[in-house]
Parts: structure tokens; sequence; C-alpha cells
């Protein structure tokens, strides 16, 4: 059974088809590899997912646990458990880690939560990650890596049933996509469901279990763990074998 699945999904931007008809399904419990050349229409894709374009300006079907849904706007996706990690990072400087980490629903329930609780929660998040973050540090403070950590937990703080990020890796050194690739790990291991979005091949042999490539805004591949392959991987991103000068 599919958490998530998409059928038939075309998107145009004037003049331009990003996607030409995309059926994708991401099993329970699997880091789901998005992965495709730039301008393949990975993020159009995971935007349409997430609500970012709104339900009528895209055709096709989105199935959440097997049942159709409709999202007219982001906060409708979250509403329905879809967790989603944009590319550009959105943090509010002087503001504390957690208040980033819990932006926008500081009110919750009509209380106000007290910067003490904020940072409890938080610090109980973290500790669920593996995060040494401090929560009463101001974001101001901390790196690229460190930023978009707070976004992930932000993710996590609506509990959602499947975390979408888009290329998270693509600003992190060697060392920082390590840690990374750490905390992707720790939630596969508690259960969570991610698409991964890359267009890096290591990254996708790291980490992924399962992977669907994207080519011109269509599906070329849908490649399973077992069936991972470097060639296969390259051929269905570019559509050309490698040259191979020693056979
Ligand atoms: P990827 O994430 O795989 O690099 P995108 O989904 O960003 O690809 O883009 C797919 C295609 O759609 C590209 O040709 C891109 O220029 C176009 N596109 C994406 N977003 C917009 C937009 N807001 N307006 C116009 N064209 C867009
Ligand atoms: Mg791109
Ligand atoms: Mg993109």
């Amino acid at each position: 059974q599919s958490v998530i699945e998409c059928r038939g999904i075309v998107k145009s931007f004037s003049g331009v088809q990003a996607l030409r008809g995309v059926d994708i399904a991401v099993h329970a419990g699997e880091i789901h590899a998005l992965l495709g050349q730039n301008g393949a229409g990975k993020s159009t894709l995971v935007k349409i997912l997430n609500g970012v374009h709104a339900d009528g300006s895209y055709s096709g079907e989105i199935l959440i646990d097997g049942k159709p849904v409709r999202f007219g706007s982001t906060s409708d996706a979250r509403g329905h458990g879809v967790g989603y990690v944009p590319q550009e990072i959105e943090v509010l400087e002087n503001l504390t880690v957690a208040e980033n980490v819990f932006a926008g629903q500081t009110g919750l329930g009509g209380l106000l939560v007290s910067q003490r609780a904020l940072q409890a929660r938080t610090r109980a998040l973290f500790r669920d990650l593996g995060l040494t973050i401090d929560p009463g540090a101001l974001v101001a403070s901390l790196t690229s890596a460190q930023r978009h950590l707070v976004m992930i937990a932000r993710a996590l703080s609506f509990s959602p049933r499947v975390l979408m990020l888009d290329e998270p890796t693509a600003s992190l050194s060697g060392a920082e996509v390590d840690s990374l690739f750490a905390v992707l790990r720790r939630l596969r291991e508690q259960g969570r469901t991610m698409i991964f979005i890359t267009h890096r091949l290591p990254e996708v042999l790291a980490l992924c279990d399962r992977a669907t490539v994207l080519r011109d805004g269509r599906v070329a591949a849908e490649i399973g763990r077992e069936d991972f392959d470097a060639d296969r991987f390259i051929f269905a991103m570019s559509g050309q074998r490698l040259q191979r000068l020693y056979p």
C-alpha cells in the first residue's frame, strides 16, 4: 500500500510543459529518491504534492492511503499529513531555533506557549533526531546545514505521514551531507516515509530504498534497491549510454 501516490500528473507553465503524465507511488517506510537532471520536473512534482501549485492548476490525481485528495494550499496538504522542506531555506534569522521549529503554531490550542515550553518541546524533538543544536540559540548563528535541519524539524513538528525534501544536500559540504544522512537514516528506522530529491547518483546509492527517475517531465525509470545500478540510472537520467573508453 502506498502512503502517497500520484497518477497522470500534467503541469504546464506558460509555454513549458514541466510534467507530461507522471505516476509515482511511495511505499510506507521507504526513502524514495526522486532523481533527474536539472529541469526534469522534480521540484514541480513535489510542489504539486504539497499544495504549492494548487488543485486546478494541473491535471491528474493525488491519493493518500489510496484515497483521492485535493489540495487548495500548502496548509491543506500539511493537514493531510504531507511534510515539505523546500530547496530554498526559509528561516526567521532573529528568532530562536525553538521559535523557528514551531513557527506558525506557537498559539497551539489557543494557548500561548512560553519560550521555556517551546524549547523543551524542541529539545525532545532534537533528541529524537540525534541533533545537538541549542534550541535557545538565534538562527542567525547557525550554519546553512543546521538551518536545513531546523526546517526538517519544523516539518516533523506537524507529524507528517510523508516528508519531502527538495535537494537538501545542494549547498552542503561532504561532512554535512553525512550528518544529514545520519538524521534521515534515523527517521527511516523510526518508520518515516520520505521523498528525497537529488540529481546526485551517489546519494541515491548511499541512502535510498527505491528511485523514480524523471526526464523531461516523464518517468524514465522506477528502480528498486535490489536493481540499483549506476549505468542504469545514468541512462534513465540522460537517455545516453556511457561511452566507455576502456571496456
Ligand atoms: P527540477 O526541479 O527537476 O530541476 P523543475 O520542476 O524546477 O525541475 O522545472 C521543470 C521545468 O518547469 C523547467 O523547464 C522549468 O524551467 C519549468 N518551471 C518550473 N517552475 C516554473 C515556473 N514557476 N514558471 C515557469 N516555468 C517553470
Ligand atoms: Mg532544478
Ligand atoms: Mg528542482
